[in-house]
């Protein structure tokens, strides 16, 4: 794999600007790559995005020595090796992907000193013949990327990644630097005891996403609201676009692909070829919409996701923000879109209901669904309510979310929440939604016939809304813990022991005001039918740059160096490096090694080519 001679050693700083082209470090950085360079353990909390693989990347540099960076992720491995060539950093890769004289000669590598950096899956390393391999290479540092694997709290436990701890017992004086992006206590203490770290220093980074703009929205036409959400803001962005089901991913790939939208499916159903294959050229192109089951996304490094659209309720905040972290890695603009739907709360519940865990974790997992919907209800900035999970408080408002940028208009529902869980109380218990609605706004159902409800003191008292914005009232009531739906007696709704609060007048609630959708007009919708997706950015958030016509010219060029080199696109210069070249428009060499990302390598690599681009306007 690598070409490169090794790096000679230089300090932190050195290195981050002669080879990553980058000004300062950020966060904890230089401090974790400090600590490492003594020789210590340490644990790094940081969100995606945060600058983690920097750290064991610029520590492998320098410390003498090869660093071993074990990662479960293929991809991720092939990614990182890709972009570190083009730094010029002697970089490799061994898992099943390369073939027995390739390992070979990359273990050959290891044994001379030739490699700065070797990523390994955690398989591959607890052989006895890696292990062995191992004592008789010079090791600098063990980075354990995704490290919250190692915990059964997480929700990526892997038991291969238990066994690591064999490492630290071998190998006792090797630093180890355990890496992720998974917040919480428990699962933070497991990975310290169950890596065995020695008096491990924890690095934790505030979880916040600034870059991201939250947007959470009532399903009204998912189609419709997504295209208009594509169309104003990403048209031609890279994007990834959740689905609850496999089915839905096809269809919803399919329609964006008659729609002239280059869009890819990814689900566990398609085979691995196909996965694979839609894996790659995500990666390796531009503009690329994957619709996707949360099989898709981790070790998806690609800098510039601009979205992270969900088109179904995802399985709770955890979930959510880990798939909506996947976007603006390169901590420029990037939405976090979402539409959800109580028909989706329904199917998530049965999900969890007909799994084979155990009554205690289907407990959780539902306790999880409500954390989820308690977000999409909310009245309060989103940013405060995903934080506030975290356990990290923010006191002012976020300004880069739905709910400050049009704040919430909400009403005093007390008495509409009396009515509708009277509807529960006297119609038994034990019907769903629909039904109770139809009781509350008096329609004359058959349903409502057999069951005698026009005789009810609840039928038509809630004649004064319509049934869409009862159907609101009691999602809120649920997410508010009111009401609780009970999958037992086919997802009917049920008083839970606060219902009396409201009931007896203890207690007032507000409820939110849904805005209303907009709708593309039907003339819109036919003209981005038939122009594909080549049209001109619309002047919205995504505008980062004043020069689209020489954007594109640039990514155009660096798409062509980039299939030359079998290599993705970002590898080459990542889309912030490209908006600098025209902001600042460098006119030599020298100003353009100022720009971010242009370390030494690069320069001399692509300078020339893209100064001229930049001259001429053309690739
Ligand atoms: P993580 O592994 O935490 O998800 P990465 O290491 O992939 O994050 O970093 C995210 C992006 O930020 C990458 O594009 C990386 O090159 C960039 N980056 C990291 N550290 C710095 C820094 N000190 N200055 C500028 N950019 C940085
Ligand atoms: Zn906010």
């Amino acid at each position: 794999m690598s070409q490169v001679p090794k790096v000679a050693t230089a300090s932190p700083y050195e290195i981050l600007s002669s080879i990553f082209g980058y000004k300062s470090f950020r966060g904890h950085q230089e401090s974790i790559i400090e600590h490492t360079l003594n020789g210590q353990d340490s644990l790094v909390l940081m969100p995606t995005g945060g600058g983690k693989s920097l750290c064991y990347q610029l520590a492998s540099i320098v410390r003498p020595g090869c660093g071993i960076v074990v990662s479960p992720l293929m991809a991720l491995m092939k990614d990182q090796v890709d972009s570190l060539l083009q730094y010029g950093v002697a970089a490799a890769y061994i898992n099943s992907s390369l073939d027995f004289d390739q390992i070979k000669n990359i273990q050959a590598q290891l044994l001379s000193g030739e490699l700065d950096i070797l990523y390994v899956t955690p398989e591959r390393i607890l052989t006895p013949f890696f292990l062995e391999l191992l004592t008789k290479a010079q090791i600098c540092l063990f980075a354990i990327d995704e490290a919250h694997c190692v915990s059964q709290w997480g929700h990526d436990f892997r038991p291969e990644y238990v066994k690591l701890n064999i490492l630290r017992q071998n190998f006792p004086n090797i630093p180890m630097m355990a890496l992720t992006a998974t917040a919480d206590a428990v699962t933070k203490n497991d990975i310290i005891d169950k890596l065995a770290l020695q008096n491990a220093k924890s690095f934790v980074s505030g979880f916040d996403r600034p870059n991201i703009r939250y947007h959470i929205t009532l399903k009204k036409n998912a189609k419709k609201q997504f295209i208009d959400f594509y169309n104003n803001e990403h048209r031609g962005d890279a994007g990834i676009v959740y689905c609850m089901s496999r089915k839905k991913v096809d269809k919803t790939a399919s329609w964006l692909q008659e729609l002239g939208i280059k869009a890819l499916p990814y689900h566990a159903g398609l085979d691995n070829q196909t996965r694979q294959r839609n894996q790659e050229t995500f990666i390796a192109e531009e503009g690329i919409v994957m619709v996707a089951t949360i099989a898709f996304g981790m070790g998806i490094d690609k800098p510039n996701v601009r979205f992270v659209a969900h088109l179904d309720l995802p399985k709770g905040i955890e979930a959510y923000y880990q798939e909506t972290g996947r976007a603006g890695r390169d901590g420029l603009p990037a939405n976090a879109w979402m539409a959800y739907g109580l028909g989706d709360l329904i199917i998530l519940k049965k999900m969890i209901e007909s799994n084979d865990a155990d009554e205690e974790h289907q407990k959780i997992e539902v306790r999880k669904l409500d954390s989820i919907l308690g977000l999409c209800e909310t009245v309060r900035c989103r940013r405060d309510v995903l934080l506030n999970y975290f356990g990290e408080k923010q006191t002012i408002k976020c300004n880069n979310c739905d709910t400050c940028l049009t704040p919430v208009e909400s009403w005093d529902g007390t008495v509409a929440a009396q009515k509708a869980l009277s509807c529960v109380y006297k119609t038994g218990q034990k019907f769903g939604v629909a039904h109770l609605v139809d009781v509350l706004v008096g329609n004359d159902t058959t349903k409502v016939f057999n069951f005698a409800h026009q005789n009810l003191s609840v039928f038509g008292i809630g004649s004064d809304f319509t049934s869409q914005k009862w159907h609101s009232i009691f999602r809120q009531l649920i997410a508010a813990g009111f009401l609780r739906i009970n999958m037992e007696l086919f997802g009917s709704l049920q008083l839970t022991a606060k219902s009396a609060q409201i009931l007896k007048g203890e207690q007032k609630i507000d409820f939110r005001i849904d805005p209303k959708v907009e709708r593309p007009s039907k003339k819109k919708a036919k003209a981005k039918k038939a122009k594909g997706t080549k049209t001109k950015r619309a002047p919205t958030q995504k505008s980062y740059t004043n020069d689209p016509a020489l954007f594109d010219a640039l990514r155009a060029l660096r798409l062509k160096l980039s299939k030359r080199r079998r290599i993705p696109p970002y590898a080459i210069f990542h889309d912030r490096t490209l908006m600098e070249m025209i902001e600042l428009r460098p006119s030599n060499l020298e100003e353009l090694r100022e720009l971010y990302g242009v370390g030494d390598s690069k320069l001399k690599k692509y300078g020339k080519i893209f100064l001229e681009a930049l001259q001429t306007g053309v690739s």
